[in-house]
């Protein structure tokens, strides 16, 4: 990772290839067998089912992801991006509500002056806050994002759905969950309890492009596909998805490739005035040429001293 993001400063996975092409299996290190081999069947769906699913667009508008960084770098990177929506991280074990109102107004800021009504601000707190400081606290960001009309939503403030539910009763900015459907035995509990407005859908997580895409069409809210801090491979296999949803009425946060240092292909999968493209990632599912340098011996040594041959072999395990 360039920068530290959700307490991850470095990202390890394995690819898969077959005749479908590529495939991208890669959990986050602290997860079990039995959310991780969900992962691995993304990846085997992809390599070899592939992912050639009808898609009724071929552009997908994009979110800047903003880590906890200070505020003239925040509001740069939005700049610089093009995107007119931007995705702000708060409640990081590495920043406060203070600093975090900076960061969102700064963004905030430069989006209105860059692209006026058109600029939206969204903010992502992945569970870290109980009720009342979820309720103080997006108020509060809520006001720093005046310049571009409030927040757009806040994404994941607290861990539960009751309390998700409770919050969005509290507040008048929509709420969105995350968490609460990527990682849980039920994700039509938030659309029951009413406790969300719409839904982050994540490939990887969710068992591949054709599942996300089945879930999607079940929920009865509007969705938002993301990525996990996922490769140009992965990053890939969301684009299809969002290419392949009837409806899209948010821009996704697939455009996080900037913040790996490394990437696995030549021309890594990047926005374009605020948009990725359908036939950029179709190339990259199909290509053949990975980058061999970053699969040196070094790479193959530090794989099997890291306990991930072992890891896969129980996330196979779970699958069967
Ligand atoms: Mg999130």
């Amino acid at each position: 990772m360039v920068t530290r993001f959700r307490g991850v400063t470095r990202r390890r996975g394995i690819l898969l290839h077959g005749q479908g092409g590529w495939g991208e299996c890669a959990p986050f290190e602290e997860y079990g067998p039995d959310e991780a081999c969900l992962w691995l069947r993304s990846a085997a769906d992809a390599a070899t089912s592939g992912l050639n699913i009808p898609a009724v667009r071929a552009e997908i508008p994009v979110n800047v992801t903003i880590p906890v960084i200070d505020p003239e770098a925040a509001a740069s990177r939005a700049s610089s991006s093009r995107c007119r929506t931007a995705k702000v991280k708060v409640a990081d074990q590495n920043s406060s509500l203070e600093s975090d109102e900076a960061r969102v107004r700064s963004v905030a800021d430069a989006l209105a002056a860059e692209h006026g009504d058109a600029a939206r601000v969204r903010i992502d707190a992945n569970g870290a806050w109980d009720r009342d400081q979820a309720v103080a606290a997006i108020t509060r960001l809520n006001q720093a994002a005046g310049a571009v009309g409030g927040l757009e939503y806040a994404e994941q403030p607290c861990q539960s759905v009751d309390d998700l539910a409770w919050v969005r009763r509290q507040v008048d900015v929509p709420i969105a969950a995350d968490e609460s459907i990527r990682r849980s035995d039920d994700p039509f509990r938030v659309v029951q309890a009413e406790a969300a407005d719409l839904a982050v859908i994540k490939v990887a997580p969710l068992g591949g492009v054709r599942m996300a895409l089945e879930l999607a069409q079940r929920l009865e809210i509007p969705v938002v596909v993301s990525s996990a801090l996922d490769t140009s491979i992965g990053l890939s296999a969301g684009v299809v998805l969002a290419a392949s949803l009837p409806d899209l009425p948010y821009a996704c946060g697939l455009d996080t490739g900037t913040l790996l240092g490394a990437d696995v292909v030549d021309e890594p999968l990047r926005s374009s005035q605020g948009v990725l493209a359908l036939d950029s990632a179709r190339a990259i599912l199909q290509s053949d040429a990975l980058r061999e340098s970053d699969v040196d011996s070094e790479a193959r040594k530090e794989l099997r001293d890291s306990g991930w041959i072992e890891r896969v072999e129980s996330m196979i395990e779970n699958l069967a």
